[in-house]
């Protein structure tokens, strides 16, 4: 068994663990730049149907209350907008906008975003009730006191298609890819030195990048690293209604419930109340289905009177890559073991921040420093140091 062990050995510079959004854009970011050495990047499923990648609603937006924030979303932007030229594929990108509604309690909050998302060159605008009523007649707007619109650069686009076009793209740049499941990891002095996977082999490696998703605390733990990441489970539910509205933008209640179209159809999903959203079995896929007719439904109908006429079409649950100590991005190397890289605990907005915080790494990775986008903010020394860098607005 040893010796079976032994002839197994193989060695990547990098080894990247989990293959999905995330995994994706590290590797391509790391050929892009110009890194010669050799990148496996391993996933314990290439059919993706559980990660979150897949299961994401695809949104993108500029309308958060941390400048770091805007700054990794409006990189992804620029991605979305070169991909087809790049990879030659349509990423399906529907530039509707997000729409975030506030009531009296919630409207200083929603002045002192926008103040930082103008000054970070996002495109968003504040309606007062008039306005909102005008440009968007379909909303019940009685008890909003005031509305952000983001004009441009946001909407959604198709996670799966752009997942599924970066990992072509990267079959020809020299990455291997292996179907497996890393089960233990080594360390030698302060370094990383090997994953065991569960088929047997052994891989050594020079870095690891950790880009498990909401499996992401459980393979920091292999290398004994505490990482707040955690799986929270997320349901999306989507129906139909005769009423069609042009243009309609992804629409958050003050209440969180969110909605937008999704081809002929509607998507809308809302976190369950923080007394009942704990950490999700691994394998628990199972939609929370009480929570469209008890929660959703109800909100959805008052806010805009045509849904009271709705036919739900389906569900499906994933998991948020959820971090609990502060809800943002950990993102660089762990501060002592300096081969182990985080990019991980995006807690809802990590499809959208994949290429920026991937060619962060890949330039830290190759130089020990950030040179275009600067994720500082986003250390892991946060947590050790318990300075939480909280964003208000995690849909
Ligand atoms: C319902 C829902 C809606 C969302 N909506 C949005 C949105 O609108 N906009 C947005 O920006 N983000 C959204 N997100 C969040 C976003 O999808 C995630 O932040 C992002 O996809 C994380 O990408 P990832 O590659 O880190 O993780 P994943 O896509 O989960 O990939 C991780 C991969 O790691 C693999 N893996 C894990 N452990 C191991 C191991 N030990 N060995 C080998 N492989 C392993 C898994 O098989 C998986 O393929 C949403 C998420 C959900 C669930």
């Amino acid at each position: 068994m040893f010796c079976d062990v032994m002839n197994n050995d193989r060695h990547f510079d990098v080894v990247i663990v989990g293959g999905a959004i995330i995994g994706a854009c590290t590797a391509w970011f790391l050929r892009d730049e110009g890194y010669a050495g050799s990148i496996a990047i391993i996933d314990r499923d290439h059919s993706f149907a559980h990660a979150s990648t897949a299961l994401s609603a695809g949104g993108i937006r500029q309308q958060f209350s941390e400048i770091e924030n805007i700054r990794l979303s409006r990189f992804g932007l620029t991605f979305l907008r070169e991909f087809e030229t790049r990879f030659g594929v349509d990423p399906g990108f529907h530039e509707n906008g997000y729409l975030l509604l506030a009531s009296r309690a919630g409207q200083s909050t929603l002045v002192d975003n926008h103040k930082v998302q103008i000054g970070a060159g996002a495109r968003s605008r504040l309606l007062a009730a008039g306005d909102l009523a005008q440009t968007f007649p379909f909303i019940h707007a009685d008890d909003i006191a005031l509305a952000s619109f983001g004009v441009k650069n946001e909407g959604w686009f198709d996670p799966h298609t752009v997942l599924m076009a970066i990992r072509k793209a990267l079959r020809g740049r020299d990455v291997t890819f292996i179907e497996d499941e890393v089960v233990a990891i080594s360390r030698q002095d302060s370094q990383i030195s090997a994953v065991s996977l569960a088929g047997g082999t052994r891989i050594n490696c020079s870095g690891l990048v950790n880009a498990a998703g909401p499996g992401a605390g459980a393979v920091a733990k292999l290398a004994g690293i505490d990482l707040p990441v955690e799986p929270r489970k997320r349901t999306v539910f989507s129906f139909s209604c005769r009423t069609k509205f042009e243009p309609m933008p992804l629409i958050v209640d003050p209440t969180g419930v969110w909605v937008r179209p999704e081809g002929s159809g509607f998507i809308t999903g809302v976190s369950p109340p923080a007394d009942k959203d704990g950490p999700a079995a691994e394998d628990d896929f199972e939609p929370d289905y009480h929570l469209f007719e008890e929660v959703i439904w109800p909100i959805l109908a008052a806010r805009i009177p045509a849904f009271e006429a709705i036919k739900p079409t389906g569900q499906w649950a994933g998991h948020y890559d959820y971090n609990t100590f502060d809800q943002n991005a950990i993102i660089g190397p762990h501060p002592t073991l300096k081969n182990f890289y985080f990019a991980n605990g995006f807690s809802g907005h990590g499809l959208q921040q994949a290429p920026a915080a991937g060619r962060a790494l890949a330039e830290y990775i190759m130089t020990g420093r950030y040179k275009s986008i600067d994720c500082s903010r986003f250390s892991y020394s946060r947590i050790s140091s318990s300075e939480p860098f909280l964003e208000q607005n995690v849909i």
